[in-house]
């Protein structure tokens, strides 16, 4: 295998996985190193270096809505640690590229989200969490709550639950860097 191949196999491996922390990172660092010593500069596919950078720089717009915020939270902080994957919450929504609809949405809530969606930079992405985001859960005949976020907004990726876990929410985002690498190009 060519050095040129072993970087871009690396910065987006072909089975789509996320990179395994130790090894893989070894062998990227080995091969950009070795590239760069030997030819002075490095060859790789732009749209995968792309992919690569998005998905390990994914901020969120944090949408507490409800008590799956909480878990959300939990996501966040020293146990699971989001940041090592590079998905660091951000306050407003101009320097987001990804929404995490965690509570339930209320009529009265909805054009807010939406106004708040349409502010966030593209390529944008969201990811529902929890049975009232996904399709109103307990309140699903109730007069005041949307029945599914994805009324109101695109949704990449639903996780299920009420509340789902922080495992399972780091899981969904893990399903979405998938996503952006199965599906992803510049232009989205
Ligand atoms: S899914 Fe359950 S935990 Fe989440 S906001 Fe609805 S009621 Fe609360």
């Amino acid at each position: 295998m060519g050095v040129n191949s072993s970087i871009s196999d690396v910065v987006t491996p072909t089975h789509a996985e996320p990179l395994p922390p130790g090894p893989a990172q070894a062998q990227l660092l080995r091969a950009v190193t070795d590239e760069i010593s030997d030819k002075g500069f490095v060859l790789a596919n732009l749209d995968k270096v792309v992919n690569w950078a998005r998905t390990g720089s994914m901020w969120p717009m944090t949408f507490g809505l409800a008590c799956c915020a909480v878990e959300m939270m939990h996501a966040g902080c020293a146990r699971y640690d989001m940041d090592r994957f590079g998905i660091v919450f951000r306050p407003s929504p101009r320097q987001s590229d990804l929404m995490i609809v965690a509570g339930t949405l209320t009529n009265k809530m909805a054009p807010a989200l939406r106004r708040v969606y349409d502010q966030m930079a593209e390529p944008r992405y969201v990811i529902s969490m929890g049975s009232c985001a996904n399709g109103g859960g307990y309140y699903h005949y109730s007069y005041s709550v949307v029945r599914g976020c994805d009324r109101v907004v695109p949704v990449d990726v639903y996780v299920p639950g009420c509340p789902p876990t922080a495992e399972a929410l780091i899981y969904g985002l893990l399903q979405l860097q998938k996503k952006i690498r199965r599906t992803g190009s510049i232009l989205r």
